[in-house]
């Protein structure tokens, strides 16, 4: 077995071609991916749906999160595997968008800070997008 069919057994997730390989797109990027960066790597062997299902089972198996960007698109991210799984799904971190290349990143390390907001109010999520100049980037200028 693959590590990478490996980490789909361990999120509960059964093997197909498809899952294989957006799982392997995802490991490779290093950065969230929205549903058009993961089309177009793809080529046009599979469609808009079959992708659709995958990220939703991903994003449900706790392999994934979201983060949305200031411009309102959905990416996805691959979830920290020590931290997540089937029952436990919380990737309470701070990501980082870089002004440069406009790849968001996630910041592990970085928790997001605790919050106390006034009563009356009800917390569902936490979003923090930091902006700046990546690695690459900031060695390439
Ligand atoms: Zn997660
Ligand atoms: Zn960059
Ligand atoms: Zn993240």
């Amino acid at each position: 077995m693959t590590l990478l069919e490996q980490t789909l057994h361990q999120h509960q997730i059964r093997v197909t071609a498809v899952r294989r390989l957006i799982l392997s797109i995802f490991s490779r990027a290093g950065f969230a991916l929205s549903h058009a960066d993961i089309e177009r790597q793809l080529g046009h062997d599979y469609d808009r749906v079959t992708i659709y299902r995958t990220l939703r089972t991903f994003l449900e198996k706790g392999l994934i999160h979201k983060v949305t960007d200031d411009a309102g698109v959905a990416r996805y991210a691959l979830c920290d595997l020590q931290k997540c799984n089937v029952e436990s799904h919380a990737d309470e971190h701070v990501h980082f968008k870089c002004v440069h290349c406009g790849h968001i990143f996630c910041l592990n390390s970085v928790d997001l800070p605790p919050l106390h907001l006034p009563e009356g109010y009800v917390w569902y999520a936490t979003t923090i997008i930091v902006d700046g100049l990546c690695k690459t980037c900031k060695e390439g200028l």
